[in-house]
């Protein structure tokens, strides 16, 4: 009776492929840690992109309008009105974000323009989402599609 394949590889291989078969093991753990370190940056980038567009620029956009009766014409205003010391981008890649205003200037959407979210939607192991997060000014911020 013959030892399964496995075990035969393993104790009955010569030593210099037992410490190939072990760098291999070395590099195939130092790759998984490396995907989880870069799992949990891509969704810590992807939660502070959701506080800064919800927080910080969807708090500053609601008080300009308190303030004029509008919205502004654009994210420039915020910070030429002193509602921001500067307009941000999003944290994860610096993209600046996207926004659109109604014509009478009573709604707006602002969406994040990151190409990097997808790596963090695609690790985080849910269903794939097809939308950055954004902010409606009837309803504030949306993360899901
Ligand atoms: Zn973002």
């Amino acid at each position: 009776m013959s030892a399964p394949i496995g075990s035969r590889l393993l104790w009955n291989a010569p030593p210099e492929r037992g410490a190939a078969l072990l760098k291999l093991c070395a590099v195939f753990l130092s790759f998984l840690i490396a995907l989880m370190n870069l799992r949990q940056t891509a969704i810590g980038k992807l939660q502070q992109c959701y506080i800064r567009l919800g927080m910080e620029l969807g708090s500053a956009l609601e008080m300009y309008c308190l303030d004029q009766g509008h919205y502004p014409r654009d994210l420039a205003e915020l910070q030429s009105k002193h509602y921001l010391g500067a307009v941000p981008g999003c944290p994860a890649d610096g993209r600046a974000y996207i926004y659109h205003l109604d014509s009478p200037g009573q709604h707006f959407r602002l969406t994040c323009g990151s190409h990097a979210h997808w790596l963090a939607w695609t690790l985080e192991g849910g269903p794939i989402r097809r939308h950055n997060p954004y902010y409606l000014s009837e309803s504030g911020l949306h993360y899901d599609p």
